[in-house]
């Protein structure tokens, strides 16, 4: 029988070095929040696929669903012979995106590529080059999105050149000493010292940084850049790839905000496991590119679409945002009565069940500790828990378990965090 060990020596001898993996784990099987590997071990999962399981593992309606779609037909592409359920799925994901105005969406696969297609939109559209994005910020890994991505290890090492005409400026981090002022007051130079405003197509803005360490954009930052974007007919893109598909408790995060965005880029959950992305927003927006411009051999797969929808009624039928927002709260509760008993949690936050713990050498918030962190994941994969970590400085464990998982679940991963820590000391 397979082992761990064995499949990852041959892991390490027959896959490219630079596709990273979190723990040294092979799965056999899984179901809901909780998988097996190959010598039979339980674990319970608190990553869920990187924010691709807000249904969990195999959820029954998702299975269903493509199991009957296998059945009919698996691919024309779109842009050939169309077919009703990526039809649908647009129409789905028009009426939930928030603005007041008429929306339209397209599909693709994965979560790069709604980025890109939603900087191609908003280029289109403005007939502008620039693009600005933010300190922290995670976008994917085609060339574009890195150009985009605003953390250099490991994602940009070595893979310049990045296109030109992007920007970053300051992601509001007021625990890292940003301020909303500060983040606003660094558009404003990139006006002064990069680009004028006026050859400025877009910002790009995730809800919640993912990656760059689960850091909520404050509604007063959101409300700064609109004023800006109104002034200067820039258009502001939501990255909502990790945010997106009921994570925060609202099935967008940007609905939370106190304005619009113009477009929204989506993926992971929004399929429950299959691979799908959209970009939805104002129809006049997504409309600019001509006939042809837009699109993909397998963009908006028929299977994947199918998935789409029944994730989408399984929201509906299990109340998942409401669930959402509740398990955001029993996480928040329980990680801050941990904190005080665990002087090295010096941040609990997050939105809906989008949660983190942030780590520092005794609490002292100018001492990250990514090294405590490594060591607290890889104690509780050895436990039978299955965590991510993530931010700038690699000192953030973040939960991203699916909506689904009951409550005795959580609990049962949330003590086995505890007990990692204290097999720290
Ligand atoms: N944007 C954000 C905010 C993300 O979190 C990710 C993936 N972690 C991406 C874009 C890229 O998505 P994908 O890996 O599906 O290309």
């Amino acid at each position: 029988p397979a082992t761990n060990a064995a499949l990852f020596a041959r892991r390490q001898a027959a896959v490219a070095r630079g596709v990273g993996q979190a723990h040294e784990i092979f799965v056999k099987n899984a179901l809901n929040a909780e998988f097996w590997d190959v010598e039979g071990r339980r674990f319970i999962d608190f990553a869920g696929g990187i924010a691709v399981l807000n249904t969990g593992h195999l959820h029954p309606k998702v299975i269903e669903a493509v199991k009957a779609q296998l059945n009919l037909y698996t691919h024309t592409c779109f842009q050939v012979v169309a077919y009703e359920p990526y039809v649908e799925v647009c129409e789905r994901l028009n009426a939930m995106a928030p603005g007041d105005f008429a929306k339209k969406s397209l599909l693709l696969t994965t979560g790069a590529e709604a980025v890109e297609n939603a900087i191609k939109i908003a280029r289109a559209y403005t007939k502008r080059p620039g693009v600005i994005a933010f300190t922290g910020g995670y976008h994917g890994r085609t060339n574009l999105t890195l150009g985009l991505t605003g953390k250099v290890v490991p994602y940009k090492v070595g893979f310049g050149p990045f296109p030109g005409e992007v920007f970053h400026a300051l992601f509001p981090n007021p625990l890292h000493g940003v301020s909303v002022t500060d983040a606003l007051n660094s558009v404003e130079l990139i006006f002064k010292n990069d680009v004028e405003p006026e050859r400025v197509a877009a910002f790009i803005v995730e809800p919640v940084q993912g990656e760059g360490g689960f850091y909520v954009a404050p509604p007063e930052f959101v409300s700064g850049l609109k004023t800006l974007a109104n002034r200067y007919g820039i258009l502001l893109i939501a990255d909502e790839v990790q945010t997106g598909a009921g994570r925060t408790g609202t099935w967008f995060a940007s609905e939370q905000w106190p304005v619009a965005p113009d477009l929204i880029a989506t993926a992971k959950s929004l399929a429950g496991g299959f691979p799908l992305s959209g970009v939805v927003g104002r129809a006049d927006v997504i409309d600019a590119p001509a006939a042809g411009g837009l699109g993909g051999t397998y963009a908006g797969s028929p299977v994947a679409c199918a998935a789409a929808l029944a994730v989408i009624q399984a929201f509906e039928d299990e109340k998942l945002l409401t669930r959402s927002q509740d398990m955001g709260a029993l996480l928040v509760r329980a990680l801050k009565d941990m904190a005080t008993k665990i002087p090295a949690i010096g941040d609990v936050r997050g939105l809906g069940a989008m949660v983190a713990i942030e780590l520092f050498e005794n609490g002292d918030v100018h001492r990250p500790d990514a090294a405590l962190t490594r060591k607290v994941v890889a104690e509780a994969a050895r436990r039978g828990l299955v965590l991510l970590s993530c931010g700038t400085y690699g000192n953030v464990i973040r939960i991203l378990v699916p909506l689904t998982a009951s409550d005795a679940l959580l609990e049962e991963g949330l003590a086995i965090l505890a007990d990692s820590f204290a097999a720290m000391a």
